[in-house]
């Protein structure tokens, strides 16, 4: 994320779209009218926008990584009755999910109602091939701007000039057409909140459709989030530990001064961050602290966190300088012997966004006028906090609960603002407390006790239990007015060991040479015939494609695709078991346009695997095959038939095998659109 004069400055037009909505009824009710009751439902789509399915309401909740297994043994026991009632009545059924079950693809599918051929997202990272593997994030991409005035240390954008420049911007790198086109299209509103691999937000043609963006979403420092720790016994100089900074405090009098790293200013030539002073006041007597930083005074006892505090970041720029607000929320642990303070990932304030966060771009103002600050980064539960040992079990959980929380107020919301047409709404606390949380077995866990794991996982069914709360709510609210769909993108599974790719193909002559640690720095290139990126990604070092390509297309690439096959689909581990489920050959498995960053290969590991923490970046370890020791010890990037999601309804499912694609024409055909030729999937409802 780049942060510059050229971002959605979040235009204040929502009265306009009111207007615009307010306007659009009366004249779709006069129009209804004066057809008659011989209105079909079918005609309104060729009216284009000039009248709406009279108040048809759809309701979705995306419950990320609700597992199948799970659900069904909690419905068994009695624990989960609102789904149970879906299912007796027949709205129930496992949902395929993509390959490979990562859930930016996995939403994707859903957003097209197609697969990765048709939107272009096939893991969570993708590379370059151009650059010899060069890594970048799939769904979203920052591309540099053009054409600058140098003045002193900074520069200036010539956005005057007619040529030879361009803007930075950030760009959804999605591909295809969202199935919410169509409804927009056809004069039906639909609203999302939260939406993942839809960042920045697509625009909407018609001022139909609202979204609000939900993972890959950006903090103010461009990741996915970065908390900052700042502790007595930290570094003197500021480590970076991916997904969060440490840094030393040192007390004089019980007085330390520290430094907030914010976002970075592009107005310089040598682009740095922009830092924020503050003042940590510490009274050990009374287990507390008082953290001055710009107006704010907040004090804080051991085990508090503060409320949402704005921040205001000014960045130097030739002329008058700029102000950037973010967001961030202040957690004291500890506070002696060693002082310990956390600091959130800095958000943007969704009162007055940096960067776009939602479609149109005055619709987070509103949710923010009426619910105050919220989070509004893509992935907004702190797992690195706890895989970094910032948290604890106990402190993942509370936060985790902040996330669920405004979650469920931001639902309220939703419910009190929507009228008819689509609503969309995600909750990731199924997913990502899950990921930490999710223990199925007796076997040791990586990081607790036997007796943590089940407590730990009990909650997490605590957490299916308040979605099915959720679920009671909204059927006895709209159960008899609405079409309710129930999702999830994926199940789960724990993540025992890990299977370093890159490993097993130096190990077997494909990557050169023997003792290279990572494809990123050490390869030798015309010799190394395939290589492993991104969590199920095998690429093939292909003549023409690759920068440094060696293997020749046609039956030199066919050989050595069905040779990597065969072989990966034989890896035994140490007791016998099967490693991979299934290697997916994609050009038999993706159709579409959009397949030219595909890998050659998916990995689909079998239950229990994944590929390895080091593969993801193409790095490598000793071994092939070894424990995953994280605090991140359940998974889903597995084979998709080993992971399925599942789907619940109001409306008997009778579709057999229904999958991730099928959803979209599903609501289309609910608003009796016909299914568009860019829709792979089919109707759920239909056999
Ligand atoms: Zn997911």
């Amino acid at each position: 994320m780049q942060v510059n004069d050229t971002m959605e400055p979040g235009l204040a037009n929502t009265d306009k779209i009111r207007l615009n909505r307010r306007e659009f009824l009366k004249r779709s009710a006069v129009t209804a009218a004066t057809v008659g009751t011989g209105f079909g439902i079918k005609r309104v789509y060729a009216l284009k926008g000039k009248s709406s399915v009279a108040e048809k309401k759809v309701i979705v909740i995306g419950i990320d990584g609700m597992d199948p297994r799970l659900s069904q043994e909690m419905m068994n026991e009695g624990k989960l009755p609102n789904f149970d009632k879906l299912r007796k009545s027949g709205g129930f059924s496992i949902l395929g999910t993509s390959i490979p079950p990562q859930s930016p693809v996995a939403w994707a599918n859903f957003i097209n109602g197609a697969g990765p051929g048709s939107h272009g997202i096939f893991d969570f990272i993708h590379r370059h091939p151009e650059e010899q593997c060069v890594p970048f994030f799939s769904v979203t991409e920052t591309v540099a701007g053009k054409g600058y005035w140098e003045i002193g240390d900074h520069k200036l954008q010539l956005d005057f000039w007619p040529f030879n420049h361009k803007p930075p911007a950030t760009l959804l790198r999605r591909q295809g057409i969202p199935f919410w086109d169509y409804l927009d299209e056809a004069g039906i509103y639909s609203t999302f909140y939260d939406l993942p691999s839809n960042y920045p937000p697509s625009p909407s043609k018609y001022g139909r459709h609202r979204c609000l963006a939900g993972m890959g979403t950006p903090d103010m420092l461009g990741t996915y989030g970065t908390y900052q720790h700042f502790s007595e016994d930290g570094p003197l100089v500021t480590k970076d530990e991916g997904g969060g900074k440490r840094s030393m405090l040192f007390f004089e009098n019980e007085t330390a001064r520290a430094k907030l790293i914010g976002p970075r200013n592009d107005f310089l030539k040598n682009p740095e961050p922009v830092t924020i002073e503050f003042v940590v006041y510490r009274d050990i007597k009374a287990k507390a602290a008082v953290i001055e930083i710009q107006k704010h005074r907040i004090p804080l006892k051991e085990g508090q966190w503060s409320h949402w505090v704005k921040l205001d970041f000014e960045m130097s720029k030739p002329g008058f300088n700029r102000h950037i607000n973010g967001i961030c929320r202040f957690y004291l642990p500890e506070v002696s012997p060693n002082f310990r303070l956390y600091v959130s990932p800095i958000n943007a304030d969704p009162s007055n966004p940096a960067i776009k966060l939602t479609e149109p771009p005055a619709f987070v103002k509103e949710i923010s006028n009426r619910l105050g600050l919220f989070y509004t980064t893509g992935f907004q539960e702190d797992h690195k906090a706890l895989s970094n040992k910032v948290f604890t079990d106990e402190e993942y959980r509370i936060q985790a609960d902040y996330v669920l929380q405004e979650r469920l107020n931001l639902l309220d919301y939703a419910l009190e603002n929507y009228d008819d047409g689509l609503l969309f709404f995600y909750f990731s606390s199924t997913d990502l407390q899950a990921h930490m949380f999710w223990w199925d077995t007796d076997e040791k866990h990586p990081t607790r006790s036997a007796e943590d794991a089940v407590k730990y996982f009990n909650h997490l069914k605590g957490i299916y239990g308040r979605m099915d709360s959720v679920v009671g709510d909204i059927m006895k609210r709209y159960g008899d007015k609405a079409t309710i769909i129930v999702m999830s993108d994926h199940g789960f599974a724990n993540f025992k060991r890990q299977f370093s790719l890159n490993s097993w193909l130096r190990e077997n002559g494909y990557l050169y040479p023997p003792d290279s640690t990572s494809i990123l720095r050490d390869v030798d290139w015309s010799k190394t015939r395939a290589y492993g990126l991104g969590m199920n990604g095998l690429y093939l070092n292909l003549k023409g494609r690759e920068r440094d390509g060696i293997v020749e297309a046609g039956g030199e690439r066919e050989e050595l695709v069905e040779e990597l096959i065969n072989k990966l689909e034989a890896v035994r581990d140490v007791n016998g078991r099967n490693v991979i489920h299934k290697a997916h050959r994609t050009d038999k498995t993706y159709t579409g346009p959009a397949t030219r960053l595909a890998p050659d290969i998916v990995v689909g590991y079998s239950r229990g695997y994944r590929a390895s923490w080091a593969t993801c970046l193409g790095d490598m370890t000793k071994e092939v095959l070894l424990d995953n020791d994280s605090a991140w010890s359940a998974d889903h990037c597995a084979d998709a038939s080993e992971v399925p999601g599942v789907i619940f309804s109001n409306k008997p499912i009778g579709a057999d095998a229904p999958s991730l694609v099928d959803v979209a024409p599903s609501i289309l055909t609910e608003f009796g659109l016909n299914i568009p030729h860019s829709i792979e999937g089919k109707n759920i409802f239909t056999t």
